[in-house]
């Protein structure tokens, strides 16, 4: 195992560090205070070759190199300054993968020229009465095979006011018990109604919102994966999105650091500046410590998802509780260090309330704890 970049990775995360501060920060303050999705800095995303690296060449992408998109992502992950375009780039990396490992050759076809064109995916699990417990979606596929059609609800979906390509979980209940299934929509199906973008504390950028699908109609082509296999296919999408909101949700907070660094040099407490306090200093020190923790685990979870490992489950929610609370307890020491002016709407106060999301996004903490502790029951190594 060498989680260490090689001089081209450490190149492609500086050069996305750039583009997060020259780009997508300058404008991470007004689109959270009017609630607006950064087109512009998508856009411009879209303009570079992030999303290349991990497209097949055949669909005009640069190969799947995970590690090499990681290090450009753990770049743009500690510079942008906005968790909802995080969040954004986050879920569209896991619907690529998703699409990559399970999406037959007409589906790439279709796809990945408009995904690598900038148009935003939706992976649509969750619904009101479910939440967190996917296996009970109600969303459903009836009708003969030759004219399917999906019925239900979704709910708090990222992108869903504005994503072109949708990803849906519902059941095929003449499958018998194993009837959770994949299914890829776009605006050619009709019958789908997306609700306004909702009102929360924070990633304010990122659209969040409910579907309906009313007598849409699908047909075989149109599923991603085998009929019935849903749950497993799901797990290709989801083991890479839990360890990208660990292991960049943490840097993320790593502006807020920056910002009480640089007051706190300047701010003087009796004749010396407040940063020479040692308390003061034990706060970075921790924040650096716990920072650090989160970044190996996160790597090294990922190593363990791309390989398939069975390990990868019980890493990949480790890497996800950690990440997040990480940059929970990071960006709520650097509000503290900041004083008053930490409480007033700024970088670190936003990033507090973005980072407050990588908690329920992708299962809550509480559901991560209980997969830790299911997986341990299962492992000889812990009992
Ligand atoms: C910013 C953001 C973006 C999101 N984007 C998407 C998306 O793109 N696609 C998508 O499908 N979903 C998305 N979600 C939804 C997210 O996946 C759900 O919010 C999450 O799964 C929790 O579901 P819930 O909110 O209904 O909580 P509930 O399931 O109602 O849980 C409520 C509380 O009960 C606890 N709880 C639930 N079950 C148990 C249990 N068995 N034992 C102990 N405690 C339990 C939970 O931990 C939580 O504290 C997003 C959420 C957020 C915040």
């Amino acid at each position: 195992m060498n989680f260490n970049w090689t001089g081209e990775q450490k190149a492609l995360r500086a050069k996305y560090a750039q583009f997060g501060m020259e780009v997508v920060a300058p404008r991470a303050a007004a689109c959270h205070d009017q609630s607006i999705f950064d087109q512009v800095s998508w856009t411009a995303l879209c303009g570079t070759d992030f999303w290349r690296q991990i497209v097949p060449k055949v669909y005009g992408g640069l190969g799947s190199n995970w590690w090499d998109f990681t290090a450009a992502a753990e770049g743009l992950a500690s510079s942008l300054s906005n968790g909802g375009f995080l969040l954004s780039v986050i879920s569209q990396a896991g619907f690529i993968r998703g699409l990559a490992q399970h999406g037959s050759a007409a589906q790439k076809e279709k796809y990945f020229p408009r995904l690598l064109a900038g148009a935003l995916s939706a992976t649509c699990i969750a619904e009101s009465h479910s939440g967190s417990h996917t296996p009970a979606v109600r969303t459903t596929v009836t009708g003969p095979a030759n004219a399917w059609q999906l019925n239900g609800e979704k709910w708090n979906i990222a992108h869903a006011p504005i994503a072109e390509i949708l990803l849906v979980v519902g059941r095929i209940p003449a499958l018998g018990k194993r009837d959770i299934s994949l299914f890829l929509l776009d605006e050619s199906h009709a019958g789908i109604t997306r609700g306004p973008a909702q009102n929360k504390m924070g990633n304010r950028s990122l659209p969040t919102s409910w579907l309906e699908f009313r007598n849409v109609p699908i047909c075989e082509a149109d599923l991603l994966g085998p009929p019935g296999d849903g749950l497993r296919t799901l797990q290709a999408i989801l083991a890479i999105d839990r360890v990208y909101y660990g292991l960049l949700g943490s840097l993320m907070v790593r502006p807020a650091l920056r910002e009480a660094h640089s007051f706190l040099a300047k701010r003087q407490t009796g004749n010396s500046p407040l940063l020479e306090q040692q308390h003061v200093q034990r706060k970075f020190a921790d924040a650096a410590l716990a920072l650090k923790q989160s970044l190996w685990l996160g790597r090294a979870a990922l190593s363990q998802v791309l390989e398939s490992q069975p390990q990868a489950s019980l890493s990949s929610s480790a890497a996800k509780l950690s990440g997040a609370e990480t940059a929970i307890h990071v960006a709520r020491d650097m509000v503290s260090l900041l004083g008053s002016r930490g409480y007033q709407t700024g970088t670190a106060s936003r990033l507090l309330q973005d980072a407050l999301g990588f908690l329920a996004v992708g299962g809550t903490e509480d559901l991560h704890r209980i997969n830790l502790f299911n997986q341990m029951q299962r492992s000889a190594d812990w009992f």
